[in-house]
């Protein structure tokens, strides 16, 4: 279970690769065997790659007539996929090659410098923030696709997104989940706009007269602003909200606000979705890989540890008036990580992941609650008996005008099995010792003036309110406050596999 993420889904079916079948488990590395696969130039992006923006009829279906060129495109996208389908089968598992270590470490400081050149022009940027917005943005994109509602997204879509879907489409998109979202290029060299580029690797439910069918997704967008702006404060950019007044969006198709009655104009407040390539679409089982269990890969490899780490622990000692870094360490490895830890496989294990709502940010409590599901559906439970934390390392701190941010790497051992109702196992094993690593960042909003109290797991860090009544959206049933936003304390951000994690 380890992997709370997600897991598996994807992946079996991505790559026909058996998953762990803990929450972030393989679900990524499948992700990431489609993603690292589909070409070698995948992990050393530039914006020279894009092609139209529109791939993207692979995977919406009916949505319209294709162009020549999207035809073209499609092709060989189906080509890709089926050279990936071949070298897969005839590879076996050896075949889900990640980047090595060493490479990764490059990508980290090479993305870190960017993002720091971005800060340096907007001191209000924040990339847990940008990350959410982006996340957010993915979900409504599909869960409109062919509702009305879909014109609330026009202030932060390319005319041509726009018009993407043709609306009353006898489909509709569900179920959709994000298992990872990784930096790819943050370009601020251009005279008049600047762009980010994330990948995407997600799946979702089609639902097609009576056809319903899951793929899995790896898409890149790439959003482009106004050159020059200085971000909103985070509760007008984590949702997707009217930029001017912050309202919820409800906007016209020539994209003016419903509340405020602001015309926003593309990039000129906010990120705005300029290009997105659809890099690899399948179709995949719902419940393929639930039980299914692929060896741990990169548990050997190093950790991979921000460049100028040293500094910026001295910098968090500096800010907090700390003498010894152990001093904050100590009560964070302890009662951070590795409760929150115990907590959240605890809590995944017994299939009561309500429970842990206000230890997790929305976009990961969303996700696993997918997965969550799909085990109660079948009466299976994924068991993570012996859990126990082997080590854990610092490997980043971050932190902006906003939020505060740190990963570390968490090495452990479980036995980790799948039973069905009876107890009867069906995937993993209850005797073996299952070693794995990974990568999970904690994050919550900057504030010097902000009174840390001991961390209680079991209390709402608002209030003082036992944690037994949190909403499904993070809020606190006897004080309101959201939770999920890092705002009192401590929640977990992400969770990253060690064969792909890059900073
Ligand atoms: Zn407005
Ligand atoms: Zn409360």
């Amino acid at each position: 279970m380890k992997k709370l993420l997600l897991v598996l889904m994807l992946a079996g079916l991505a790559v026909s690769q058996p998953l762990p079948a803990r929450p972030g488990g393989g679900h990524s590395s499948s992700s990431h065997s489609s993603s690292s696969s589909h070409s070698s130039g995948g992990w050393s992006h530039s914006g020279s790659s894009w092609s139209t923006h529109d791939s993207s009829s692979s995977s919406s279906g009916t949505a319209h007539p294709m162009s020549s060129l999207e035809a073209l495109i499609l092709f060989i996208i189906v080509v890709v996929i089926v050279i990936i389908l071949i070298r897969s089968q005839a590879g076996a598992r050896s075949v889900v090659t990640a980047p090595p270590a060493q490479y990764r470490a490059q990508r980290q400081q090479s993305i870190a410098e960017q993002i720091a050149a971005l800060k340096q022009a907007d001191a209000n940027f924040s990339a847990v923030v940008f990350l959410d917005f982006a996340h957010s943005l993915y979900c409504k994109f599909y869960e409109y696709s062919t509702k009305p509602e879909f014109s609330y997204l026009s202030p932060f879509l390319s005319t041509e997104l726009q018009g993407h879907f043709q609306r009353s489409q006898p489909w509709t998109v569900s179920e959709i989940v994000v298992n990872s979202l990784r930096w790819l290029e943050i370009n601020t060299a251009g005279s008049d706009t600047e762009t980010i580029t994330v990948e995407f690797d997600a799946n979702y439910t089609l639902d097609l007269q009576d056809q319903r069918s899951r793929y899995a997704v790896v898409e890149r967008w790439q959003f482009y602003r106004r050159k020059g702006l200085l971000s909103a404060e985070p509760e007008k950019m984590q949702s997707v909200n009217c930029p001017q007044c912050g309202a919820p969006a409800h906007f016209t198709d020539a994209g003016v606000c419903g509340y405020c009655g602001a015309n926003v104009q593309k990039g000129d407040a906010q990120w705005c979705l300029g290009k997105r390539v659809v890099v690899a679409t399948h179709a995949v089982p719902a419940v393929a890989g639930l039980a299914a269990y692929a060896e741990e890969q990169g548990t050997q490899a190093i950790t991979i540890k921000q460049a100028d780490l040293i500094e910026q622990m001295n910098r968090w000692q500096q800010r907090y008036g700390i003498g010894e870094w152990q001093q904050f360490w100590l009560p964070f490895e302890n009662d951070v990580v590795g409760n929150y830890f115990t907590a959240i496989y605890g809590h995944w294990s017994r299939r009561d992941w309500q429970a842990a709502r206000h230890l997790l940010s929305d976009r990961l409590y969303e996700t696993n609650a997918f997965w969550q599901k799909m085990y109660v559906e079948r009466g299976w439970f994924n068991r993570l008996d012996h859990l126990r934390i082997e080590q854990i390392v610092l490997a980043k701190i971050d932190s902006d005008k906003f939020y505060e941010a740190i990963t570390v790497r968490i090495f452990a051992a479980c036995n980790d099995y799948t039973e069905d109702a009876g107890g009867k196992i069906v995937g993993g094993s209850k005797t073996s010792l299952r070693r794995f690593s990974e990568y999970w960042t904690f994050v919550r909003r900057s504030g010097k003036e902000r009174q840390d109290k001991p961390y209680s797991l079991s209390q709402c860090p608002s209030c003082g309110a036992p944690a037994d009544n949190m909403g499904q959206s993070g809020e606190c049933g006897y004080c309101g406050s959201k939770i999920s936003t890092g705002q009192f304390s401590w929640v977990l951000f992400l969770i990253e596999q060690d064969e792909v994690y890059c900073g």
